[in-house]
């Protein structure tokens, strides 16, 4: 791994870069991602945001988006600024797999790779690494970066700024999951001293869905909720008819998963979806429950402790039945 000192050095002249998240980005993924774009072009850079797919109306305001690229819509125009970029920034992720045909391309490009990640076990892709496990967000160690590593706290401007909280306020559940420390609140400050709408960056991100997804949301807590009290877990599970029929799209489904785990006593919680051409699977989880061990052990997955996903080859029936059976394996961890 090179020391950052050379990274820092390298940004000190006009440099191709090109900034790349995960596969479905979230509020994190879009707001460290645009974060540092917005950080970067003040500094004279030539800098694209390539996203691998596509990614949720409500993340779709954030200074700049418009300059965004959605990888599978314009792959040739993608390819040729990621073969001729110098430095490549792969935000919020540590694994090439979790950007599907993007990560061929960037493997294969000359760039210089910086890793900037709060996700448990990276791989070895990267030639810069500003990584730690206990930020609560990539947009905060964007943050970091910018100020410990870059010394610009200044080129933290309005954009910049709102970015950064949008991504802390999604990936730390609106400031109340165990990882908002008090740095992250005097983070989020100067934050909002530089000029992001606190009020208005929730209003845009939270009161901003579709009819059919509050009224899918309600479908789904009526009549799709299992709760399993035994195993202190509940789940839902969505088929594809389902989403058909409450024309959900990319994004309509995050945060349902969230409602089961606001059952008293339950500890672990999963929504098990069947796409196009896999069934996903969200699960989250409260303490010491390892919801990524889960994960990674027998969806193909991984992420966080209280926070993970992963997908099954299976139906979905079939993966709710396999799900069912894991619980026995965990039980006597869930019930303590
Ligand atoms: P979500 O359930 O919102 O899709 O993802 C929750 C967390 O698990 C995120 O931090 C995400 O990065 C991680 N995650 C989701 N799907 C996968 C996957 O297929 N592989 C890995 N390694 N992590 C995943
Ligand atoms: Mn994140």
């Amino acid at each position: 791994m090179l020391e950052l000192e050379t990274l820092k050095e390298l940004l000190t002249l006009p440099r191709r870069i090109v900034i790349t998240t995960h596969h479905k980005p979230d509020g994190d993924a879009m707001g460290s991602s645009l974060g540092l774009y917005n950080y970067l072009i003040q500094k004279g850079h030539h800098v694209r945001v390539i996203t691998p797919s596509d990614y949720p109306v409500f993340l779709q305001w954030m200074p700049n988006n418009t300059e965004v690229l959605i990888y599978p819509q314009q792959i040739e125009l993608s390819n040729t600024f990621i073969a001729e970029a110098e430095l490549v920034f792969c935000l919020d992720f540590n694994a090439l797999n979790r950007i599907y045909e993007m990560g061929v391309q960037i493997q294969e490009s000359p760039a210089k790779k910086v890793m900037i990640d709060h996700h448990l076990e990276p791989q070895d892709f990267d030639d810069y690494r500003y990584w730690s496990i206990n930020a609560c967000s990539t947009a905060q160690l964007v943050y970091e970066f910018i100020v410990q590593v870059m010394e610009e706290p200044e080129l933290i401007n309005k954009d910049v700024a709102t970015c950064l909280y949008t991504g802390i306020m999604t990936d730390s559940g609106s400031f109340r999951f165990p990882t908002t420390t008090p740095r992250v609140h005097i983070i989020v400050a100067d934050l909002i001293t530089r000029g992001a709408e606190n009020w208005k960056i929730h209003q845009l991100v939270y009161d901003n869905f579709s009819e059919s997804r509050l009224r899918f949301l309600g479908y789904c807590l009526l009549n799709k909720l299992v709760v399993l009290p035994e195993y202190k877990t509940a789940y839902f599970s969505v088929s594809a008819e389902e989403l058909k029929r409450f024309t959900i799209t990319t994004g309509d489904s995050e945060g349902l998963v969230n409602y089961a785990l606001t059952i008293n006593g339950i500890k672990l919680a999963a929504l098990i979806i069947e796409r196009p051409d896999t069934v996903k699977l969200s699960l989250r989880s409260t303490g010491d429950f390892p919801a990524n061990e889960i994960c990674k052990k027998y969806f193909k997955g991984g992420g966080h402790r209280n926070a993970a996903g992963g997908q099954s080859d299976l139906s979905l029936d079939d993966t709710v039945l396999k799900f069912k059976e894991i619980l026995i394996e965990y039980k006597s961890l869930l019930i303590q």
